[in-house]
């Protein structure tokens, strides 16, 4: 590094220092009432697009339309209400934490190289076991050989279970949150990368600890992210899928769709492990609420509600509707893959890398850890991320439009799922944006003056 560069950077250094000390989250009474709300409305709907779909063909205006009918008039609503909830089996509580522990000890014992996480506030560098590619494959074979295969149990069990499943999910989550808040202050893995707010509710709900481990290795966001969370995924599909077909006695082109996309995104999920140990989830959320059920609640029953929904309302694709979702889905594929792959190319290669056919723009930018020392990073600015600051999340949202138009457009609730990809990745554009300021001060101004658009290029 010049001398002259050097003294730049010490002066950001030491006011990032500054900053640092005194960086609070802002804990304003109306975040508080929303992050409380939150607490209780996010299983509520998960409960709710259940009832919906299993006992009103996924018409929410049909669920609304019942049972405010039996609210007005019946004094037997809430008896009528409970029965249209998914109820505790012990059956599903056992095969629910079944699922747990099993995938507990495939990530502790399967074999898998180790990989790197980005360095942490406090300057640590954590390794993980990458094994996730042999999980997710060792799990799906074993459920084919032994629902299809061998006939121990039906391949729709899930689907067939799946409001006992629910609520065993639901006493996980939330089991884990308190367990993740109690462990942040008991026994912590990392104690110079805690976050202690002040505010208990903010605390839960978004976590203490960065990195909670059990041991060395065994990684609770990775673990709860990828194996009950994403593993789940492209399984729940395949079950709902067989639940179609002994409805059926076929399975239609749009639930064949959906489970092609999903096992893409799945599988490169799994190709890419070591990626993912570098993205926001990994590198800046800490463990709380937010990923602690948001893993084992939300993403298996939300991003497979489309096949809870073609189990209901089977949609059979014209041949041009199944090419043009196809081409909008892989073109999403494309770009997602692509954009997240420049990043981590130009930075593995120290910016000595061709972006498209060129040699990268970067801007080398200088940050401080909380123990005082200086680092460099990048941030690349020219491929996709000279066309917005965030296209890697265009891909991802037209990939989102796609499994949501091939259940066509009758009714609203498997729409959702792209509403909700929009809040959430717009929100962490700007959760995003906030910490990349406070971390790389002129550097982040500098970007985004090269690169203006944080999403789509003049409209946002
Ligand atoms: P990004 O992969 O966009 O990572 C953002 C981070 O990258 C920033 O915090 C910063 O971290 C670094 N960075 C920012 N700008 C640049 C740049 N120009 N050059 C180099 N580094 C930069 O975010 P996510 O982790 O949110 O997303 C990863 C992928 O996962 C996306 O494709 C997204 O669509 C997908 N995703 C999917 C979700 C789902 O539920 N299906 C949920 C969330 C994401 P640093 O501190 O390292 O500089």
């Amino acid at each position: 590094m010049a001398p002259a560069t050097a003294t730049a950077a010490a002066t950001v250094a030491a006011s990032a220092v500054k900053k640092s000390a005194h960086a609070k989250v802002n804990l304003t009474v109306p975040l508080l009432a929303s992050l409380a709300a939150l607490l209780f409305v996010c299983p509520a709907l998960v409960v709710g697009f259940w009832t919906a779909c299993t006992h009103y063909q996924c018409s929410l205006t049909s669920t609304y339309t019942h049972l405010a009918a039996a609210y007005n008039n019946t004094d037997l609503f809430w008896p009528i209400l409970w029965q249209k909830l998914p109820q505790f089996s012990v059956e599903s509580s056992l095969l629910y934490s079944g699922w747990v522990v099993f995938q507990g000890l495939l990530y502790a014992y399967l074999p898998g190289r180790d990989g790197y996480g980005q360095q942490t506030p406090a300057g640590h560098v954590l390794p993980y076991k990458v094994n996730g590619l042999r999980a997710w494959l060792l799990t799906h074979v074993l459920f084919i050989v032994g629902s299809f295969g061998l006939g121990w149990f039906s391949p729709s069990i899930i689907h067939d279970r799946w409001g006992g499943l629910l609520v065993a999910a639901n006493v996980y989550g939330y089991a884990l949150t308190l367990f993740a808040y109690g462990k942040a202050h008991w026994f912590p893995s990392h104690p110079r990368d805690l976050r202690f707010t002040g505010s208990v509710l903010y605390d839960i709900f978004m976590g203490v600890e960065l990195n909670p481990r059990l041991g060395n290795k065994w990684d609770f966001k990775l673990f709860h992210n990828g194996r009950p969370g994403i593993i789940a995924w492209t399984l729940v599909n395949l079950s709902f899928a067989a639940a179609q077909y002994q409805q059926l006695g076929r399975v239609t082109n749009s639930m064949v769709l959906l489970n092609f996309f999903h096992a893409i995104y799945v599988v490169d999920f799994f190709y890419n492990e070591d990626w993912y140990l570098r993205t926001i989830d990994i590198v800046h959320d800490h463990f709380g609420f937010y990923l602690a059920w948001g893993d084992v609640a939300w993403l298996p029953f939300m991003y497979t509600l489309q096949s809870h929904y073609l189990v209901r309302n089977p949609v059979d694709l014209s041949p041009s509707g199944l090419i043009s979702l196809l081409a909008i889905g892989m073109a999403g594929y494309y770009i997602f893959r692509c954009a997240n792959n420049q990043k981590d190319l130009v930075r593995k290669a120290d910016g000595k890398a061709l972006i498209w056919g060129r040699p990268a723009q970067v801007i080398r930018a200088h940050y401080v850890t909380s123990d005082g020392k200086m680092h460099s990073s990048l941030l690349l600015t020219s491929g996709f991320w000279g066309i917005s600051r965030h296209f890697n999340y265009v891909g991802d949202l037209m990939m989102c439009f796609a499994y949501c138009a091939l259940c066509s457009f009758n009714h609203l609730l498997p729409h959702f799922y792209l509403v909700y990809m929009t809040i959430l990745l717009v929100n962490r554009i700007d959760r995003d944006s906030e910490r990349c300021s406070h971390k790389y001060g002129p550097y982040w101004d500098q970007y985004c003056q090269r690169v203006p658009y944080k999403l789509i290029p003049f409209i946002y």
